[in-house]
């Protein structure tokens, strides 16, 4: 048995309500929604982060996402939209299988992500630029 859930939703193992699949990627709504209309875009193919994701998949689930964005916003009429990726345990990944989740906006809704933003002066900036771009 396939200990991933989203393995197992993929499979038709576990059920979950669809809103998109093809040959790459699976759409379903989140179990658990923070908002009206919550779903989650994965790839078929058990990728654990973002850091697993060829460049022709990642486009491929941008592309769906984005699609499945724009039919969310006109069957839902939400107020705006949300994309929210996490990777790992220090940034909050709960499910290690991939996933976007397309967060429909409420104006008033319950739904906050929280920023305590720092002001790092230019230099700093610069050079943490410089450090990523590096690693290109
Ligand atoms: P993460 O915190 O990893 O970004 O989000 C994992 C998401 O998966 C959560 O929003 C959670 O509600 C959702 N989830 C976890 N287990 C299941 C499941 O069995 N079915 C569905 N449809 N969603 C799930
Ligand atoms: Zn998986």
């Amino acid at each position: 048995m396939n200990a991933c859930i989203f393995c197992r939703i993929v499979s038709g193992e576990v059920p979950s309500s669809k809103v998109f699949e093809d040959d790459h990627v699976v759409a379903f709504m989140d179990i658990a929604a923070v908002t009206e209309g919550h779903f989650l875009v994965i790839p078929r193919k058990h990728v654990e982060t973002l850091y697993g994701l060829d460049s022709i998949l990642a486009g491929h689930l941008m592309a769906v996402t984005t699609r499945l964005a724009k039919a969310a916003k006109q069957a839902l009429q939400c107020d705006g939209m949300n994309l929210y990726q996490a990777n790992e345990d220090a940034g909050g990944q709960e499910v290690p299988h991939l996933h976007l989740h397309v967060i429909p906006r409420y104006k008033g809704d319950s739904f906050g992500i929280k920023y305590n933003p720092t002001k790092p002066p230019r230099e700093k900036l610069e050079e943490s630029a410089a450090r990523i771009r590096g690693a290109l």
